[in-house]
């Protein structure tokens, strides 16, 4: 058995364009989390929302809406459900690797009770950091629920066999980090949240509230990361998941 990798999407996000570098009008872009099935366990790369936010009078989602944002989804959507189309029992999950700690990437950890959370040491001290996490919007009432949590710094192969090595790509958020994964279906860089779709790359059109200087390095030493064939696939593009998503959800 090899590697396989699946792409999920959990719900949308709506938000002005320009917290997206997508410009002045409102926007909707998906919120994707993977799923990799290594012959040594299940890993998750993010997990989507929690399912509370099904709910629009959730404190959360409420708060969202105050600012202009919101993030509807359904809970066929979320991971437990989209786990199961893959025929895999949430509860056989062994990692969740969590790219950074926003409520759209750690939501869905409570549907995961026995996953090992695995993050940059930089972030989950920021998680735990009430300065930090106000400037940087880490909300413990998602991350906090009593996983067991490795911590890294740096780089880390999470399997030992190269196949799924994670990359620090700070700036986004004070530890946030990227997944490559060689697959049978070729070899992915999830870039997470350092670069929300392929226009950034470009723009360097970065949220206000992130740390632009290491966004930039970030991105440009995953960009050289890039072989021939390498696949980048950004946090919440929404040209990759459309008609044609670029990962399968499911194995049929
Ligand atoms: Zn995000």
């Amino acid at each position: 058995m090899t590697v396989q990798l699946f792409g999920c999407v959990c719900g949308q996000f709506h938000s002005p364009g320009a917290g997206l570098g997508m410009g002045d009008q409102q926007v909707s872009v998906p919120i994707p989390f993977y799923v990799v099935e290594h012959p040594d366990g299940v890993a998750l790369f993010d997990c989507g929302l929690h399912g509370d936010i099904t709910n629009p009078d959730d404190p959360y989602r409420q708060r969202l809406r105050s600012q202009g944002m919101d993030s509807p989804v359904n809970a066929e959507e979320l991971a437990a459900a989209s786990l199961e189309r893959l025929d895999i029992d949430p509860a056989r999950v062994r990692y969740v690797v969590l790219s950074h700690l926003h409520f759209d990437h750690a939501g869905g950890l409570h549907q995961l009770p026995n996953a090992t959370v695995v993050a940059q040491k930089k972030e989950w001290d920021a998680g735990f950091d009430d300065d930090m996490a106000a400037r940087y919007f880490l909300v413990r009432r998602f991350f906090d629920l009593g996983h067991p949590v490795k911590l890294v710094d740096g780089e880390h192969d999470l399997f030992g066999d190269g196949s799924v090595t994670l990359h620090p790509s700070f700036g986004h958020t004070p530890g946030h980090q990227s997944m490559r994964v060689r697959s049978e279906d070729g070899d992915y860089i999830l870039v997470g949240d350092a670069c929300y779709h392929g226009g950034v790359v470009e723009t360097r059109d970065f949220p206000a509230y992130s740390d632009h200087a290491a966004m930039n390095r970030s991105l440009d030493s995953l960009l050289a990361l890039r072989g021939p064939d390498t696949v980048m696939v950004f946090g919440h593009d929404p040209a990759q998941w459309g008609e044609r998503p670029v990962l399968r959800a499911t194995r049929a």
